[in-house]
């Protein structure tokens, strides 16, 4: 079957790779009908996550048909089209249990690597480096989808997958941000990012009741879409040195209630700490660019809230924590438990209530993967969210 593999820092290629097995009795195998890129994608085509292999396939906001069933599978079947949560639970352990799916204890076989940086494992996910599990992802045209009955949702057939496809990651992801900032009616929620994370985090603050959503961005067309949305923007190029004044200003002078980092690792900037983070990056001195972070902490009100849906990798460099303490922030993080928010939201797009699919800018085939993960890592004034139409 063909499939988009990672064969090095921006070196992705269409290759000819074996198709997947059911290997565990809880698995299934689906077609996949369309996936999509995202921007944690963009870390790996960066070369900013470690443990990636010559011949890995990418891909984890993956949707399709069942094609085939392990033996326990009782509540899936063939013909079931299904979307699959990014990250896999076992079901079972102690934090499945709690619906803390994205730190499962059992579905890392590799935890041994993640234990070694980070002390224990989270759980093992599709095309994602050795790190996390080393597991084949989905943008080709076949997945194993891992404990299938815990960690995916049947979805209506008439309905179309783009609708319905970032049930996958980002839809809950952007929620579990703004659950995570503790909005409450009325409140003032500060979102850095206007790609699709922070697209979907402003809009889940305002179904959550927040009053004023401020977006931040450098991308004028991403910031418009956002405006669309209702909130408020700052293009950080226009003010660079002045964001944290703009929020303030915005704020009366007292700061936004929650801040949400929709950005991570790879933050942008031109300040002068922010050069200092690209050239240790770029001489391996520093495993992340925390501008954002920094940002963050600064411009939330006392006793606010710090949500960071955005990736980060290793040890961040001067992080204001005095600031945070001295403030008693509260901060809340992580990969997203997809899985406790899939139905929930399901129903959402159902009752008409949110369409994510308006975040998509390209629609493309397999074909011109290696274009789209250049383009969308170059252009992203013009490359929001790509899709990919298997079949
Ligand atoms: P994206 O790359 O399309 O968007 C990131 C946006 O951040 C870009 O528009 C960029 O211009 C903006 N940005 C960069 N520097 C900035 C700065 N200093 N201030 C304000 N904005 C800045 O990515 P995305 O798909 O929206 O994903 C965003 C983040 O969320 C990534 O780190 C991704 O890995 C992460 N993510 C996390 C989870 C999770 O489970 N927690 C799931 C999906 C994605
Ligand atoms: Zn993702």
């Amino acid at each position: 079957m063909r499939a988009l593999t990672w064969e090095g820092k921006h070196d992705v290629q269409v290759k000819n790779v074996r198709e997947p097995k059911i290997l565990a009795p809880d698995d299934v195998i689906i077609k996949i009908t369309t996936a999509a890129i995202c921007g944690s994608d963009l870390h790996l085509y960066n070369g900013v996550i470690p443990t990636m292999k010559k011949g890995d396939i990418l891909g984890h906001e993956n949707m399709g048909e069942i094609v085939e069933v392990g033996p326990n599978v009782k509540k899936l079947k063939v013909g079931d089209k299904i979307v699959v949560a990014f990250d896999m639970g076992c079901g079972k352990c102690y934090h499945c249990e709690r619906e803390e799916y994205s730190v499962c204890d059992n579905s890392n076989p590799n935890a041994y690597m993640a234990e070694a940086l980070y002390g224990t494992s989270a759980a093992g996910l599709y095309g994602y480096s050795h790190l996390y599990g080393g597991y084949a992802g989905g943008q080709a045209e076949y997945l194993r989808v891992t404990y299938a009955e815990t960690n995916s949702i049947v979805v209506p057939n008439d309905i179309p997958d783009e609708k319905v496809l970032f049930l996958s990651d980002i839809f809950p992801t952007g929620y579990m941000a703004a659950v995570n900032a503790n909005i409450k009616k009325g409140d003032t929620v500060c979102v850095w990012g206007a790609g699709p994370v922070g697209q979907l985090t402003a809009r889940s603050a305002f179904l959550l009741g927040a009053e004023r959503v401020i977006v931040i961005d450098h991308y004028e067309s991403r910031l418009e879409l956002a405006r669309k949305a209702g909130a408020e923007t700052i293009n950080f190029d226009e003010d660079e040195n002045t964001v944290l004044d703009e929020i303030k200003y915005l704020t009366g002078g007292v700061g936004p209630d929650s801040c949400i980092d929709a950005v991570g690792l790879e933050a942008h900037g031109h300040s002068a700490m922010e050069i200092l983070d690209y050239a240790k990056m770029s001489v391996m001195l520093a495993t992340d660019r925390p501008n954002v972070l920094r940002q963050a902490i600064q411009a939330c009100r006392k006793a606010g809230t710090v949500s960071i849906p955005g990736v980060y990798g290793g040890f961040l460099d001067k992080i204001p924590f005095g600031a945070a303490f001295a403030k008693g922030l509260h901060f809340n993080m992580g990969q997203t438990h997809t899985q406790r928010y899939m139905k929930p939201l399901l129903d959402m797009i159902l009752e008409g209530k949110i369409d994510p699919s308006e975040i998509i800018s390209h629609r493309i085939d397999i074909t011109q993967g290696p274009d789209a993960y250049k383009n969308f890592n170059d252009k992203k004034d013009e490359y929001r969210k790509v899709v990919i139409k298997m079949h």
